[in-house]
């Protein structure tokens, strides 16, 4: 291993040496990782990566550690599945889900950040782990944090869902709930982060963090069958994970083991924090940003980090962006669960109502290869469907009573035959 060189200014390609910093001293853009590709190419193959155990470490050559990884050696390698039904309800040829809401160990994809950062953040030799969270990448760094034996500290929005919290403190780290919304969290976590020699997952190792998102798309390479997508949609909150699958894809093809598929990239957001998707539609070059409103809290950054970029990584790639609604992201959430069994949280709601959206406008052509990215679990924001459900009959534990209950159903559907 050992592929990493440094760290290079994305804006003005200064370059810095691996340390726990994220911003460029020179010009306060960001820093990403620089790799040592020569040589990568040299020694990794698609054999050598098929011929390795179905975790996101398999492409660990692209990871951004100097050893091997010592936490979440299990994240990673969830299922793509072909989603023949949803395809028929949306009209569409060749449609693909690829499903982190069953990541291990938290159910969603942070957990491959997270296992990328508290890599290197051991690697570093912190002691102590944190980061600001919209809520699954605090489930996350709770969890990896004690089995990496490292303390944590998770700051959070106070209002957060009951299954993003309780999924935080369960595994007993320090907890601090600070009102209003991420964006707040954020701008106090940056001046917590500078005081404090703790390595925040999202702050000062975000650059070692963020590739970690880049396995959601070898992965969806890998399982396509060595084939990038013609087009995939992404949900956005800071808009490094749309940027990391546009990388990923890039890799791979300049190493050879795929052919150029000019995939395209498409954004999904919630209308109520859509500052990306607002500055697609509307052909601005920077983010405005907002204040947001949306009970889609996974993703609800108004101030997005890497909102600029992805801007510019989804034009380049002939993409678009697109907004929906809380009434759609709901409906987004019971499309997939009736139609595929996969019940996903607020944030895989928007991405497959953005999808639909995206079809229906004739951006995302019927006939073309579509992968949908899922990115978190239903079970954690239950909130989202409950009201709309139907309660379960409740019968005694009878045999008579169930049968009553069957008639009922029968004279029910004769009844409603009739009317037609
Ligand atoms: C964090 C998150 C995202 C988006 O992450 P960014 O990389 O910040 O754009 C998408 N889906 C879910 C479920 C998330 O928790
Ligand atoms: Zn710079």
């Amino acid at each position: 291993m050992g592929f990493v060189k440094g760290l290079k200014c994305r804006e003005c390609g200064q370059t810095y040496p691996k340390e726990p910093v994220h911003v460029c001293s020179f010009c306060f853009g960001p820093l990403e990782v620089e790799y040592d590709y020569d040589g990568i190419k040299k020694t990794l193959t698609r054999d050598v990566i098929a011929s390795r155990d179905k975790n996101m470490w398999r492409y660990k050559e692209l990871l951004p550690l100097d050893g091997e990884p010592t936490v979440g050696i299990d994240v990673g390698f969830t299922p793509l599945i072909r989603a023949h039904n949803l395809e028929k309800v949306l009209g569409v040829d060749e449609l693909y889900i690829k499903n982190d809401s069953v990541n291990h160990p938290t159910w969603s994809f942070k957990d491959r950040v997270v296992s990328a950062a508290l890599s290197k953040a051991k690697e570093f030799g912190f002691k102590t782990v944190a980061c600001a969270t919209t809520g699954n990448l605090g489930n996350s760094v709770a969890a990896q944090a004690v089995q990496a034996g490292l303390e944590s500290y998770i700051f959070m929005p106070a209002n957060l869902e009951q299954g993003k919290t309780v999924g935080t403190l369960v595994y007993g780290p320090r907890v601090i709930g600070i009102e209003g919304n991420y964006d707040g969290v954020n701008r106090l976590c940056s001046e917590i982060a500078g005081k404090y020699d703790w390595a925040f997952a999202n702050i000062n190792v975000r650059p070692y963090y963020a590739e970690g998102s880049k396995t959601y798309g070898h992965e969806i390479v890998e399982q396509l069958g060595w084939k990038a997508p013609r087009h995939i949609v992404v949900p956005m909150a800071s808009g490094s994970l749309i940027l990391k699958i546009f990388k990923a894809i890039k890799e791979f093809k300049m190493f050879g083991f795929i052919p150029d598929a000019g995939t395209r990239l498409y954004g999904a957001q919630a209308s109520g924090s859509a500052p990306i998707s607002t500055a697609v539609k509307n052909g601005w070059d920077a983010i405005r940003p907002v204040k947001p409103d949306t009970i889609a809290q996974s993703i609800a950054i108004g101030n997005p980090a890497d909102g600029y970029h992805a801007i510019k990584a989804i034009l380049e790639s002939g993409g678009w962006a697109e907004d929906v609604t809380d009434d759609e992201l709901v409906e987004g959430i019971e499309l997939l669960a009736s139609t595929e069994g996969i019940f996903t949280e607020t944030a895989g709601g928007v991405t497959v109502a953005v999808a639909k959206k995206l079809i229906e406008q004739g951006r995302i052509p019927r006939n073309e290869l579509t992968v949908i990215s899922i990115t978190g679990n239903g079970l954690k924001t239950q909130e989202a469907v409950l009201g709309r459900l139907p309660k379960p009959r409740l019968i005694k534990a009878r045999l008579e009573d169930f049968d009553a209950l069957m008639e009922e159903e029968t004279e029910g559907m004769l009844a409603s035959t009739k009317e037609k």
